[in-house]
């Protein structure tokens, strides 16, 4: 998406070897109609996949899952993250290891809002090592729910995410791929092949 890689190139940070800081649009302060946009791609790509609900972990993935699924008409479930987790009963839990902050965290799902009757668009901010998507994926093997499709705003094609979906057969779309970091400075991938 051109837009959003101008934003990126403009007010993007490379901090280290691999993280992107976009704090100015995606996650801290947010721009809305960048992220309307964003959600009526992803609404537009899997359009034809029967998507009944929008899945994310908080926080950053919220703003780009809840414009997605406003954009499709299905409700929007955002996974909570606790540090450790006693009273499980009621919820689907699985373990995710945090790639920024370096974490374990549990994140969890009410059984109410996921059922073997949904087809889940899972949406993030960024996909790097694909930890949080596949938190999700289990998360939805547990409540029987089919996976339609994953949808980041950004990935790191030189992490392990991508391909770790990919080998999954599971339908990706990433608004904006960055192939590596060159001297601080971003370098986007615009291969087609998944
Ligand atoms: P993964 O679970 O795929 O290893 O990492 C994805 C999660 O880590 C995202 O939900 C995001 O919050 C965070 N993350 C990974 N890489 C970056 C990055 O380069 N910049 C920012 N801001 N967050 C990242």
């Amino acid at each position: 998406m051109k837009r959003l890689e101008e934003r990126i190139d403009a007010e993007g940070r490379v901090l280290g070897e691999d993280i992107l800081k976009v704090d100015s649009f995606l996650n801290h302060q947010v721009d809305p109609e960048l992220m309307q946009a964003m959600g009526d791609e992803f609404a537009h790509y899997f359009a034809d996949m029967g998507i009944t609900k929008v899945l994310t972990v908080e926080s950053s993935g919220i703003a780009p899952a809840l414009m997605a699924s406003l954009s499709l008409g299905v409700p929007m479930v955002f996974a909570r993250k606790h540090k450790s987790l006693t009273l499980t009963d009621n919820l689907y839990t699985a373990t995710v290891y945090s790639f920024t902050k370096q974490t374990e965290n549990t994140i969890s799902i009410s059984k109410s809002f996921l059922s073997a009757d949904d087809k889940v668009l899972i949406i993030d901010d960024f996909l790097a090592n694909g930890q949080a998507v596949n938190g999700l994926l289990d998360i939805c093997e547990a409540a029987g729910a089919a996976v339609g499709g994953v949808g980041v705003v950004i990935e790191k094609r030189f992490q392990r995410g991508h391909q770790f979906i990919v080998d999954r057969h599971i339908p990706l779309l990433a608004l904006a791929s960055i192939a590596s970091f060159d001297n601080g400075h971003v370098v986007f991938s615009h291969e087609k092949e998944q």
